[in-house]
């Protein structure tokens, strides 16, 4: 069945202008979004992955670039369009406390939605609407009227998810959603997340550094470098075969909960010299140039343009790796 594109990105850029100049948080990208699927974006903190998401649901304006959902140009709707997108769009946050406010119960901050939208007949309607909310996302419905500061993180997030609900969404931003939960946790709220995506038919984008996670949940993978994409493709593909010697650094630090098999790999870590002790780098060229290892003269007089290989997996390099991905057999995380 052909793939339906949900977000086309078009040279997406997005700068901040500081006292050295203007800093390209997004610089130049370029992906779709596929309904249905999830789309995992990776990267070290400060690569611009949050502020991407952030730009492509219209959150943050973009200094460049376009982004159209479902073929309309997001930065432009107006009226019941933007409503409408308003309404299909929804984002999870990182940190579930500071985004519920503390003086609303938590059934008037599911049904805050539920009223904006007018997705509810009556007063009883909406109330049914929040219970069933919150029992989708395993909690009770008795929960209803307490505050945000009598649950414990992991149902915080679950109030998080069952307020994204509520309005009915088609696709929702995960924005690092379980990084800060307690490992035992994260298992948990990914594998609801999951349920609800096959439940609801919905597309998540999840953006983390938690690359053993990404793996896990997402159907492709993209990868971000210093605000550039320097790889896209499958989940799978992306792990076992990386084309970008980022990506291959990047995945080869991911530890295999297996003491016996992380000895076995120790050697084919990949320890990128820290981007402050790097060395400048040039305008021209590839970003990556001063920490990568296959770097040639032409890396640093031109920049690598992201490129398919054929296969639909998409690379930003001059010397691209050829299966010479990270060994990385047996790597699963099982909960
Ligand atoms: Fe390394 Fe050159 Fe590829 Fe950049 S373009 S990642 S410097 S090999």
């Amino acid at each position: 069945m052909e793939k339906q594109t949900l977000f086309h990105i078009e040279n997406l850029s997005r700068y901040y202008k500081t006292n050295r100049g203007n800093l390209r948080a997004v610089d130049n990208v370029s992906f779709d979004i596929y309904e249905g699927e999830t789309l995992g974006l990776v990267g070290e903190s400060g690569c611009g992955k949050t502020t991407c998401g952030r730009t492509l649901i219209g959150l943050y304006t973009q200094t460049y670039g376009t982004v159209y959902y479902r073929g309309k140009n997001v930065h432009t709707l107006k009226g019941n369009e933007k409503k409408s997108f308003n309404k299909d769009i929804q984002m999870v946050f990182q940190d579930a406390y500071s985004s519920l406010d503390p003086r609303m119960t938590v059934g008037d901050i599911i049904a805050e939605g539920i009223e904006i939208h007018h997705l509810a007949g009556s007063k009883k309607e909406r109330d049914e609407q929040v219970c069933h909310y919150l029992e989708l996302v395993g909690l009770g419905a008795e929960h209803r009227s307490r505050y945000a500061h009598e649950f414990s993180g992991g149902q915080r997030q679950r109030i998080g998810i069952a307020r994204a609900l509520a309005v009915q969404p088609s696709f929702i931003l995960l924005d690092e959603p379980i990084s800060a939960l307690d490992v035992s946790i994260q298992a948990q709220i990914v594998n609801l997340l999951m349920e609800l995506q096959k439940k609801l038919g919905l597309t998540y984008m999840f953006v983390a550094h938690d690359l053993s996670m990404v793996r896990i949940v997402s159907d492709r993978v993209a990868v971000m470098y210093l605000g550039n994409l320097v790889e896209l493709a499958s989940s799978d593909e992306i792990y076992y075969n990386p084309l970008h010697p980022y990506t291959k650094a990047l995945y080869s630090s991911v530890p295999i909960p297996d003491p016996e098999l992380e000895s076995q790999r120790l050697s084919e870590k990949i320890v990128l010299p820290d981007l402050i002790d790097s060395g400048p780098r040039t305008e021209e060229g590839c970003k990556f140039a001063n920490r990568c290892g296959y770097c040639t003269k032409k890396c640093t007089e031109s920049s690598p343009a992201l490129r398919d290989d054929g296969s639909g997996h998409f690379a930003a390099c001059h010397n691209p790796l050829s299966n010479e991905g990270v060994s990385v057999r047996d790597r699963q995380i099982v909960f």
